[in-house]
């Protein structure tokens, strides 16, 4: 039964923190609302200001954590890559149905209008990238903030939802003390990558019972686990070019800084190509997945046998593990050539064949991905409530009506460089947009 003594709209008061968002003080009792946003994320705050915007009834946002926006202040290294000048299809993977329609409501015009509206000023970097113009990702959740209280809606904070039922064309949400009841109901609890920042996968689980369930998830962007473990590597840094091989066929090439580490690779580049290792994985593939670097893309082989022909000559007394120490990192200098077999002689007495080994290895330093990354460490989910479940259109859940989902619990994810956090702000703007339709 919905409320019997109707204490509409807002039974009791809730206090909103005027400096960050974190709600001081809140009692709340059977609210009841036109719109209540499951989660102050980057979705959830876009979707409510939305929703607000259209003047069509109360809008909350129901917070778990006690502070909003926790995940968005830790994005960019904390600068916040909000977006990207290059918004094309090729970047997100997923459901295509429904990033095609996010990307064409969302478009750049609509994004830069959403920005303007909250006051905030961005750079875009040489390779495309959006940030705020202060570095900051605190810029941004200020200004969301302010922008959310400008428009009257409270965010809710330490309210974790437990379950939702529908009675009378009316949602109840409830949480371990309180309801709130509305008439449109919006999901934005984002997945469950970094957990540290309070990240789960509680937004799916109160679903289920509904019948409403995602498809398959695995973690994205996410350093990738390898057989080879170079000890040595811990910590070293370079630029190159990174192939994912499966049975010998080529599948994602990807430029840029790799990272090494004692267990495998990382680095912005291997986080793109962690997508398509973690898919074989959670598939339960049998193909065999190599991961090919190489350390000096700009060169062919042949130039860098001449390379290392003139070092063998410059550095002919040295340890032959010196032999690249003009050009890449020791450390790194020193693997390749003890992977080529070569370590414990002299530079001068390499013979042209241990020279063209490690050229060879410096084209294609290979690793092995010895299985699924983590969620811990990963930036973003990749699956989750796909076209079968959600109207691409409106990203209204196609068994209960007026139930939307967006952000990160969509099946859309997108490669390193602001695409998650654009899909996260045009699919929340465009489930609240569907409501006032
Ligand atoms: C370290 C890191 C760096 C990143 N950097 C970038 C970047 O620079 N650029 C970029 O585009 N993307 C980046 N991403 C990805 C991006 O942050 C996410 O894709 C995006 O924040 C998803 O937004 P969302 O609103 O869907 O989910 P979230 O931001 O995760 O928000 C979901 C909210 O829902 C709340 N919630 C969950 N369950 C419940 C419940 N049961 N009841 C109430 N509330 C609930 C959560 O507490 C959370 O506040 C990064 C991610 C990480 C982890």
């Amino acid at each position: 039964m919905l409320m019997k003594s109707s204490p509409t709209p807002i039974e009791k008061i809730i206090s909103v923190s005027s400096e960050m968002p974190i709600i001081k003080q809140v009692k709340i009792m059977n609210i009841k609302v036109k719109t209540a946003v499951i989660g102050a994320g980057a979705a959830g705050m876009s979707a409510a200001i939305s929703a607000a915007g259209k003047n069509s009834g109360k809008v909350i946002i129901l917070e778990k954590q006690n502070k909003a926006g926790r995940k968005l202040l830790a994005t960019g290294n904390g600068r916040c890559n909000i977006g990207n000048t290059d918004l094309s299809v090729k970047h997100y993977h997923g459901d295509k149905a429904i990033i095609k329609s996010v990307l064409s409501y969302y478009t750049r015009e609509r994004a830069q209008k959403l920005y303007r509206s909250l006051g905030l000023l961005l750079r875009t970097d040489s390779e495309g990238r959006i940030y705020p113009y202060s570095s900051r990702s605190d810029t941004v959740l200020e200004c969301l903030r302010k922008k959310l209280e400008a428009l009257s809606v409270d965010i809710i904070c330490s309210f974790e939802i437990k379950s939702i039922k529908k009675e009378n064309g009316i949602f109840c949400i409830c949480s371990q003390s309180d309801r709130v009841y509305a008439e449109n109901i919006i999901f934005a609890c984002g997945s469950q990558a970094a957990p540290h920042l309070g990240a789960d996968k509680s937004g799916y689980d109160i679903l289920l019972p509904l019948g409403i369930k995602p498809g398959i998830m695995f973690p994205s962007l996410c350093p990738v686990p390898c057989r080879e473990k170079y000890r040595l590597l811990k910590g070293v840094r370079a630029k190159g070019r990174v192939s994912l091989y499966s049975d010998g066929q080529i599948i994602k090439t990807e430029t840029g800084e790799i990272q090494f580490s004692d267990t495998g690779l990382s680095g912005i580049c291997i986080f793109n190509i962690s997508r398509y290792v973690n898919e074989f994985f959670a598939a339960g593939s049998t193909k065999t997945l190599l991961i090919s670097v190489d350390l000096m893309p700009e060169y062919n082989e042949s130039d860098i046998i001449g390379y290392l022909r003139h070092c063998k000559k410059l550095f002919a007394n040295d340890d032959s593990g010196l032999i690249l120490s003009a050009a890449l990192d020791v450390k790194l200098s020193q693997t390749i050539v003890k992977s080529a077999g070569l370590s414990g002689i002299r530079c001068g007495s390499l013979s042209d064949s241990d020279i063209c080994r490690a050229a060879q290895n410096i084209k294609a330093f290979s690793f092995t991905p010895s299985g699924i990354g983590d969620f811990k460490s990963a930036q973003v989910s990749a699956g989750g409530f796909d076209s079968h479940t959600v109207d691409p259109r409106t990203l209204m859940c196609r068994k209960i009506k007026n139930l939307y989902i967006c952000g990160e619990m969509l099946d859309a994810d997108g490669d390193c460089g602001g695409y998650n956090l654009h899909f996260a702000f045009g699919s929340g703007m465009l489930a609240a947009d569907s409501i006032s339709k």
